[in-house]
């Protein structure tokens, strides 16, 4: 879900980071291990292959390897740490999949509302 900084805290950089430092830079879902802040993409794949990691095969998508911190009740106000957690671009789309599938449903029915469709209880 794009992000709506505004519904964020001033201090949401910090409190994303600790919640990424504390998953040692790994997404906490699949594994993914992810760039730490300043980490250069050359020293970052040098280290993957390195390892033998898995992932190193995927070096050609950078993108694939930014980590996200994630509002596990789709709540940016609820920032407590049980609420939080470290994943991946393809985790964190995962985890809000659902969410996205119930506001597309809502925005559907806004919109037909405001055209002048009428909700029939009960139906
Ligand atoms: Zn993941």
């Amino acid at each position: 879900m794009p992000m709506k900084r505004h519904l964020y805290p001033s201090n949401w950089d910090t409190i994303a980071t600790i919640i990424k430092y504390m998953a040692d830079w790994h997404c906490t879902k699949c594994g993914r291990p992810c760039r730490r802040p300043g980490q250069m993409w050359d020293v970052f794949c040098w280290e993957l292959r390195h390892e033998g990691s898995k992932w190193c095969q995927e070096t050609d998508k950078p993108g694939r390897f930014v980590l996200t911190v994630a509002h596990l009740d789709q709540n940016p106000g609820n920032n407590a740490r049980e609420n939080l957690k470290a994943l991946c671009p393809t985790c964190h789309n995962r985890h809000d999949a659902k969410a996205r599938a119930i506001n597309r449903s809502h925005t559907r029915v806004v919109k037909l509302e405001d055209a002048g469709q009428f909700r029939i209880k009960g139906v």
